[in-house]
């Protein structure tokens, strides 16, 4: 019997795992022809200034809505694509489009563009950045380049020289997701990343009282000033999250409480009485 039910399970177990790689070739075949058919759209998330609560920035979300598939999460396409090297051309589009987007808003606002390993250490990374640049004519202190921990798992001089080169454009970059990743704190040394994103995790954590997220945030708060950064919380939701990361001295706050992701248009209505007021 036992060995009947083991049987069973083996078996429940391999069908799993067929059906998973039979739902990812699917989804790879759609996500290959995602962007001729335009697919894909970009969501804004405003970054607000935390002391003042004014907008400074969006940072670009893509979002992928497949004719087979319906809606699916980044979570699960852009690993998936950052596999097939889909994410070179994606990242391309994204580049552009949020720059051009860019271009609608206020002179001092920012967007920020998420940048994947493999796109970063593709050779034709820093030509991409100034096409889009120069084919937008987004000024380049306007745009922040977002990148995570994992660039400096791979080919860590290569990942520093490109950085180096889009920086040397004048364009900033920005460390996401701080603290969930390998964290080596060796190459903070070596580039000058203008803002430490810290992870919605420790937002979480510390507004439920746990003390050692309270201790990592005013840590890097504390090591973001001595290194002239700037620190960024993600995902604050609450207006408690709000004033608690305020008053742990983050600069800038990004969450659900200020704003969702937003279509392009719903970003641009939200200077619309700006240029109202202005004409
Ligand atoms: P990320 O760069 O850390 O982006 C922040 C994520 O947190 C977004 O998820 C955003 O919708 C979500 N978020 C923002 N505020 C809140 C909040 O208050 N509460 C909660 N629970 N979540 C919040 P999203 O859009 O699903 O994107 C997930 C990840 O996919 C991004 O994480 C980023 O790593 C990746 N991604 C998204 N767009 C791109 C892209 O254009 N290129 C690349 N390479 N990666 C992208
Ligand atoms: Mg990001
Ligand atoms: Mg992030
Ligand atoms: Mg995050």
């Amino acid at each position: 019997r036992a060995k009947d039910m083991g049987g069973g399970e083996h078996c429940r177990f391999e069908q799993e795992l067929h059906a998973s790689a039979e739902e990812r070739r699917s989804l790879e075949a759609s996500l290959r022809k995602a962007l001729g058919r335009d697919e894909m759209i970009l969501h804004y998330q405003p970054v607000v200034d935390a002391r003042s609560e004014k907008v400074v920035g969006f940072e670009a979300l893509v979002r992928w809505n497949s004719a087979e598939h319906g809606f699916v999460s980044p979570g699960k396409f852009i690993p998936l694509a950052e596999d097939t090297r889909l994410i070179v051309p994606i990242g391309q589009w994204v580049m552009r489009q949020a720059c051009h987007e860019a271009r609608n808003w206020p002179e001092d606002i920012k967007v920020n563009v998420n940048v994947s390993p493999e796109q970063l250490l593709e050779p034709g990374f820093h030509e991409e950045v100034v096409q889009a640049l120069a084919v937008t004519g987004l000024r380049p202190e306007r745009l922040e380049i977002e990148v995570t921990e994992s660039i400096f798992l791979r080919d860590a001089s290569v990942a520093r020289n490109a950085l180096e080169q889009v920086m040397a454009l004048g364009c900033s970059v920005a460390l996401d997701d701080f603290g969930t990743g390998y964290s080596s704190l060796g190459y903070l040394r070596k580039l000058r990343f203008s803002t430490i994103k810290v992870d919605r995790t420790f937002v979480q954590g510390a507004a439920q009282g746990s003390a050692e997220s309270l201790a990592i945030i005013n840590a890097v708060v504390a090591m973001a000033q001595s290194l002239k950064m700037t620190t960024t919380a993600e995902g604050v939701e609450t207006v408690e999250e709000a004033e608690l990361i305020r008053n742990l001295g983050c600069d800038k706050i990004q969450g659900f409480y200020f704003g969702r992701p937003m279509t392009a248009d719903d970003a641009r209505g939200l200077f619309r009485h700006v240029s109202e007021r202005r004409a």
